[in-house]
């Protein structure tokens, strides 16, 4: 019989777009990583391709950017209403900045007790925080808040894995270091305009054209010349060795890093 194939988080990135621009962005959203919408009909294509190819999802989720910033934000999440059965919950990631219009609010609602919207909590930039909360009160909905400011943020702040270059790792540190890696540990997967990746920064270091695309780093969702099983293999094979990415990525030693004050802002006229 066929191994199952199930992702633990599949994050599916509809916009670069986003309401703040924070100096550390984890997705380099402060100049390297262009910000932009992808349409509608593609997102949907990506997921039914991603439907196609896994069992089963553990976590579902919607990440920017701010997917409050999405125009067809309810629309997508309409949409992928009719894979209810293969997932297990929908997780929308937001930064508190923009409180969703009543279609939002009814998309959000239609999935009852099954949605959980974390707010990365920026304290005074995250300005619909309490109407998230109240939102949340109101109609049971499943609310998490990660404090990002002042004392005692969440993991501590955060670090800078920004100006990425190679850092030389010999091969067996590398590896092992890939290997330990909180996002493989994690085994987050990333879903952005047509490709498939083992994690975010796999995902937003090959969109910064920080080197060029490599087999086997990632699934090309609408690469027809692939067979299915040909795909899911790739994705087995994810979290087995270190992708190129991981050769520039400080985010191996997240654990020894220091940290920073989660979103300082830059200027206006940065991006
Ligand atoms: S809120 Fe900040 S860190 Fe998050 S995507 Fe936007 S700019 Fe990047
Ligand atoms: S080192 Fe960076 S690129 Fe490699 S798995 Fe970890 S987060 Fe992803």
């Amino acid at each position: 019989m066929e191994e199952k194939l199930v992702a633990r988080r599949l994050a599916i990135v509809p916009t670069t777009n986003c309401s703040l621009k924070c100096r550390l962005c984890c997705d380099f959203l402060n100049g390297p990583v262009k910000r932009r919408d992808i349409p509608l009909e593609d997102v949907c294509r990506d997921i039914d391709a991603c439907f196609a190819l896994f069992d089963r999802v553990e976590w579902l989720q919607f990440v920017g950017g701010e997917v409050f910033v999405y125009r067809d934000f309810p629309r997508l999440l309409d949409y992928v209403r009719k894979y209810r059965e293969r997932f297990d919950r929908l997780i929308i990631e937001t930064n508190g900045t923009v409180f969703p219009n009543e279609d939002g609010q009814a998309a959000i609602l239609a999935y009852g007790g099954d949605v959980t919207i974390m707010v990365s909590d920026y304290g005074k930039l995250s300005r619909a925080r309490e109407r998230f909360i109240a939102f949340s009160e109101q109609n049971g909905v499943d609310l998490r808040l990660k404090k990002y400011y002042g004392e005692d943020q969440y993991y501590d702040g955060w670090i800078d894995n920004n100006n990425p270059h190679d850092l030389k790792e010999p091969g067996d540190v590398l590896e092992v270091n890939a290997k330990n890696c909180p996002q493989a540990l994690c085994r987050n997967m990333h879903c952005f305009n047509g490709k498939l990746h083992r994690c975010s920064n796999s995902c937003f270091m090959l969109e910064m054209g920080l080197f060029p695309p490599k087999d086997g780093d990632f699934v090309d969702l609408r690469d027809a010349s692939k067979s299915r099983e040909e795909k899911r293999e790739i994705i087995r094979e994810f979290y087995t060795r270190a992708r190129r990415s991981c050769r520039y990525c400080r985010f191996k030693y997240e654990p020894i890093l220091p940290r920073h004050p989660a979103a300082e802002q830059l200027q206006e006229d940065v991006i």
